[in-house]
């Protein structure tokens, strides 16, 4: 069996609302990154993906508080270690690379002084080699002039270019796992597939795992192994890739799966799921669902669904299952 990286068990997350009270947005959540795979999270904007992500690289926003579980990471829990070593682990362990590069990079900084910064928190290492190194990675990441861009600041570079130069940030320390939020939804379908296909090199030359965010079956399908599909702050479907998409079992995962567009869809509009996610006000059904689900049962009303293992890594979590 393979190592985990990463497992999270029974995570649960509150937002503070404005009369202070704590409303639940990610529900008991459980599940682990194995050493070397690439691991998918998806579900519509507002289902807690982006909250679960960020709650692993300690930093949640200040109204949001972990209420319960564990993140651990290579055995060490993460919600209680000291800012210290939480310092230590991001950037080197484990990093993360964001949907718009430009809310991370540093628009007064230099490109070369960015993606150097890791290594001079985390190393020692003289100018030259952290110059050296810097040209290296930009290289690697398919920048077609390194040292042009090492020059540049981020606002001289393409949305594509500033998202590799992301990646050569976020992996220059070769970290263990690389968390990846929505990382291609800024950016057109031709560099959208560069940048899946770099994330997919990396992962499979050196061995980094990946947690790769996004509201999108399609580009989730292209990349991951494996796939855990969330709403309302649960996680109501996991398996591979393949269970996901040939044997979907939740009707959430089945009408993500109709939107995905593909050829014979072209020209086409693209059936969606009626209603709309819950907020974490919103008051929820057992399973929550039920008002957007075409085949909702009465049960669905009254009863919270059990999860169901259908095969090795598939579970369900669906009175139909
Ligand atoms: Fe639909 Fe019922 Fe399954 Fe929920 S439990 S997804 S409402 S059939």
């Amino acid at each position: 069996m393979s190592e985990n990286i990463l497992e999270i068990k029974d995570l649960t997350l509150g937002v503070t609302e404005r009369d202070g009270s704590m409303a639940v947005a990610v529900d008991h959540i459980s599940f682990e990154v194995r050493a070397g795979e690439i691991l998918g999270i998806v579900g519509e904007s507002g289902c807690g993906k982006s909250l679960t992500v960020m709650s692993l690289m300690g930093l949640l926003r200040e109204d949001v508080k972990a209420l319960e579980g564990q993140i651990l990471f290579q055995g060490e829990d993460l919600l209680a270690v000291s800012e210290e070593r939480r310092r230590e682990i991001n950037g080197k362990d484990m990093s993360i690379i964001y949907q718009e590069p430009m809310t991370s990079l540093n628009p007064l900084m230099r490109i070369e002084r960015q993606v150097a910064e890791p290594l001079r928190l985390h190393g020692s290492y003289s100018r030259e080699e952290l110059h050296q190194k810097a040209l290296a990675l930009l290289t690697e990441v398919g920048i077609q002039d390194p040292e042009a861009c090492l020059r540049a600041y981020p606002h001289q570079l393409s949305g594509g270019m500033r998202q590799r130069v992301m990646i050569a940030m976020a992996t220059i320390c070769s970290p263990r796992i690389l968390l990846a939020d929505e990382p291609t939804t800024a950016l057109d379908v031709t560099t959208q597939a560069h940048v899946l296909d770099l994330l997919k090199r990396i992962n499979r030359e050196y061995g980094t795992a990946i947690l790769f965010i996004s509201h999108d079956l399609g580009v989730i399908n292209r990349i991951c192994d494996r796939v855990l599909v969330m709403y309302a702050g649960k996680i109501v479907e996991a398996g591979t890739n393949r269970d996901i998409l040939d044997a979907p079992c939740h009707e959430y995962t089945r009408g993500l799966i109709r939107s995905i567009p593909t050829r014979d869809r072209k020209g086409k509009e693209l059936p969606s799921i009626p209603g709309r996610v819950p907020s974490v006000e919103d008051p929820k059904e057992p399973c929550p669902f039920a008002p957007r689900c075409r085949r909702a049962m009465e049960i669905c009303h009254r009863e919270a669904p059990a999860c169901t293992r259908i095969d090795q890594d598939h579970i369900a979590c669906c009175h139909l299952c």
